[in-house]
């Protein structure tokens, strides 16, 4: 069901943005509305990516949007961050499609590439003719990578990887995957093609959560690529690190998209449906949830606001990000569930949109460093003591990010 969006904006965040930004928002907007919302039901229903889609979003400029050089939009932080939560206002699997080619593979490739490498990937990516996946998390190993066990070896002119990584997004239908393994006592990254001998997928089915996206599991027995796809400015597990604190940047604001489509929907249905001779929009319990979640929603506009900012300006910390990331999320699945609630039993089928956006949060909630892998980490920067256990390199760990993307002639991330 299209509903027209009037998202809430109720300490006028608008008023805040340039105008250039409100242009990107106001293009993915319509994007969403024309193109994501009237097929996006039946793909979570079908466990089908919309791969038609692949096209219209590059010709957005999505792919890496607040990267510079390579055919990549050079937006800025802000203006990036209101393009991914118009998208997950349509879906956060299609946002997460966008996060992993742009904030993780694109990013990797362009902070710890090499010339040859963003050369032959970067231009591609852009335009969404080769698509990308980042291969961190293994059956074993999600929130402390650092234990990861896919190992790769050189051998003469070949590195030989061995190993499995699992719940890799886009892990199927990518052409390059940014592969994380062992190799010399260190982690490094690496690229491997789709036809790299060796190297195999398996899509991961049944999922209730996340179904418009495709999740794979990828194999390496033996898997031989050329030396020269080894990137070789990703020297230690840092490297990964950083490109997710990129990505979750984005969540957090793709959050923000989600909460404002069931808060809509559930504003609209509470209008409409009666029920003791009212709306039950006049029901006092029921304001109340609206409230609730309108204030939890300007709450993340303005931080994520003023993160972006912070981060333009290179003075964002990764911390700040894992609270962004945990707390907008967090608000989000409350606004999503109490949506559902108010939709009562319309809310549990696919002819509305909450059940489907409180189903994709659980995932979001749990990627890119759960939500109490981010409590420990601000609870590391605001006390110095690390309560991770053994492992003091978490998924949410990380180095803050460069002080502009990459490319914008200020200093990249050094590897740790
Ligand atoms: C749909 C989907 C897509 C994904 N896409 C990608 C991708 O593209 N690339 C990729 O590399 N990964 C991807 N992931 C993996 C994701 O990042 C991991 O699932 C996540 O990091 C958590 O790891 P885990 O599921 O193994 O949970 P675990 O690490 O086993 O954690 C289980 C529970 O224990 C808690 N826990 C763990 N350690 C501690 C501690 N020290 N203190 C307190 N609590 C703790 C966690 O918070 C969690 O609640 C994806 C996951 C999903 C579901």
């Amino acid at each position: 069901m299209t509903l027209p969006f009037a998202p809430p904006d109720y300490y006028d965040i608008d008023g805040l943005l340039e105008e250039d930004e409100r242009l990107v928002r106001d293009s993915v907007r319509r994007f969403v509305s024309d193109r994501v919302l009237p097929i996006i039901a039946a793909c979570f229903r079908d466990e089908r990516f919309p791969s038609e889609l692949v096209p219209a979003i590059a010709e957005l400029g999505l792919f890496g949007a607040n990267l510079k050089g390579y055919g990549c939009a050079g937006l800025g932080d802000v203006a990036y961050g209101l393009a991914l939560a118009e998208l997950e206002r349509g879906d956060s699997g299609l946002r997460s499609f966008v996060s992993v080619q742009g904030s993780l593979a694109m990013y990797a490739i362009r902070s710890c590439g090499s010339g040859e490498q963003k050369d032959r990937w970067l231009p591609r990516m852009a335009r969404g003719e080769a698509l990308g996946c980042f291969g961190l998390t293994e059956p074993d190993f999600g929130s402390n990578p650092s234990g990861l066990q896919t190992r790769a070896e050189l051998r003469g002119d070949e590195y030989v990887l061995h190993g499995n990584k699992m719940w890799i997004t886009n892990g199927s239908i990518a052409d390059v995957a940014v592969v994380w393994a062992r190799v010399d006592d260190r982690i490094g990254g690496f690229l491997v093609e789709r036809d790299a001998p060796g190297f195999s997928s398996t899509v991961q089915k049944g999922k209730w959560s996340l179904r418009a996206s495709i999740t794979a599991e990828l194999h390496f027995d033996e898997c031989r690529i050329p030396r020269s796809n080894r990137l070789p400015e990703a020297r230690s597990l840092g490297a990964a690190l950083a490109c997710l604190n990129q990505a979750r940047y984005g969540i957090s604001w793709g959050a923000i998209g989600a909460a404002q489509a069931c808060y809509c929907e559930a504003l609209e249905y509470a209008k409409a449906r009666v029920q003791f001779g009212r709306p039950i929009a006049a029901f006092q319990l029921v304001q109340r949830k609206l409230v609730e979640m309108l204030s939890g929603i300007t709450a993340a506009q303005l931080r994520s606001w003023r993160l972006g900012r912070l981060k333009e300006s290179g003075k964002s910390r990764h911390q700040q990000i894992s609270l962004a990331k945990r707390d907008n999320v967090a608000m989000a699945l409350d606004v999503a569930r109490e949506a559902r609630d108010i939709l009562a039993a319309n809310g549990i089928t696919d002819e509305y949109q909450v059940g489907r956006h409180m189903a994709n949060l659980e995932t979001v909630k749990t990627y890119e460093g759960t939500h109490d892998i981010h409590t420990l980490v601000i609870g590391h920067d605001i006390t110095g003591i690390p309560a991770f256990g053994n492992d003091d390199t978490p998924r949410g760990e990380g180095r803050s990010p460069p002080h502009r993307p990459p490319g914008g002639g200020l200093p990249l991330p050094s590897a740790r």
